[in-house]
């Protein structure tokens, strides 16, 4: 029998990377339900589904993300769709008899000054990061409920935090998007439109450590078919989440050189500091994921090229 596993969020970046990793597997069955099918933040329709789809296991990669600017201007939906989504799907899970769940949640749960690298025990130590707060607070919530329905319930719900992600299928909204999907579309077009400048936001000394999607979801698939016990020795018990990420972060400006590089722009990059920084850093400590036996494979310049080269065969398509 195949094991029948629901990918939550599959035509987002995380979610559709998961599918074709778990598409290489030939004792999978992937089961994927579009928005119009089934609207996650439906209590009753999320239930409904886990009735009658005979789930073994969930990928929870379903997410309302955006960039430093939409989660400052957007708080609302960020933290009440993200929390509405995790409710659902984990709760309907365990009521369905779901033992293997995985959520996925965001380096920005940690306080804005960690200690760098991020340990996981890092977790409601201190103040969070302003413009995610709502965003961070719902993630922190999606730990806790896995965590609560192992303790009561003897689920095996785990959470992998993922670093700065990026990849095929992102979102390349001029302002509503990250970093590297925003900068790579501005290159683009500053590029064809022989642009002396580029504008980058912020002062390009905050630094972040970026993850290729691909890896990100290699490590989620490594992360949910550990056995249990490997796992559980690997985490305290009231500390279930695993970093992802390389364990290597560079500069805002030093990660805009490479892009333009990678996209072939030749004028100057101009630094706009009325436009906020965020967190100064946010360099993930991968330890924990390195003992139970995985690491990144996908350097940056490599994975900007293959972004880049995604961005140009789907400039009809793309999301944004
Ligand atoms: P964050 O890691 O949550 O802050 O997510 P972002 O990817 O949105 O931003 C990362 C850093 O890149 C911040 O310091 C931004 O100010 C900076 N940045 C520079 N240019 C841009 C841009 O065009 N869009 C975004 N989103 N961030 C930018």
């Amino acid at each position: 029998m195949k094991t029948r596993i629901f990918v939550a969020g599959h035509n987002g970046m995380v979610g559709s990377a998961i599918v074709r990793q778990l598409m290489k597997r030939d004792n999978v069955e992937v089961i994927t339900r579009s928005r119009q099918e089934l609207n996650l933040l439906d209590q009753a329709a999320v239930n409904a589904f886990f009735a009658t789809a005979n789930i073994d296991q969930v990928y929870l990669a379903a997410a309302k993300v955006g960039g430093i600017h939409a989660n400052n201007t957007y708080p609302a939906d960020f933290i009440y769709e993200n929390l509405m989504m995790e409710c659902n799907i984990i709760h309907a899970a365990h009521q369905h008899d779901v033992q293997h769940l995985l959520f996925l949640g965001s380096s920005c749960i940690y306080p804005k000054l960690a200690t760098q690298p991020m340990k996981e025990n890092a977790l409601l130590t201190d103040t969070l990061e302003a413009t995610n707060e709502p965003y961070a607070i719902a993630k922190i919530a999606g730990i806790k409920l896995c965590e609560s329905y192992n303790r009561q319930h003897g689920r095996d719900y785990r959470s992998v935090m993922p670093t700065n992600l990026y990849g095929e299928n992102d979102n390349f909204h001029p302002e509503n998007s990250h970093v590297i999907p925003a900068l790579m579309r501005r290159f683009h077009e500053a590029k064809l439109n022989g642009d002396a400048e580029v504008v980058v936001w912020g002062t390009g000394k905050p630094m972040r450590e970026f993850l290729h999607v691909d890896d990100m979801a290699a490590a989620s698939v490594h992360v949910m078919e550990l056995d249990a016990k490997t796992y559980q020795a690997n985490t305290e018990p009231m500390l279930s989440h695993i970093n992802v990420g390389t364990g290597v972060d560079c500069t805002i400006r030093e990660m805009a050189e490479t892009m333009a590089k990678v996209v072939g722009y030749e004028g100057k990059l101009v630094f706009d500091s009325s436009k906020p920084d965020g967190t100064p850093r946010k360099l993930m400590d991968v330890s924990r994921l390195a003992a139970l036996g995985w690491r990144y494979r996908i350097g940056l310049e490599q994975g900007l090229a293959s972004t880049y080269q995604w961005f140009l065969d789907n400039q009809d398509n793309f999301r944004q």
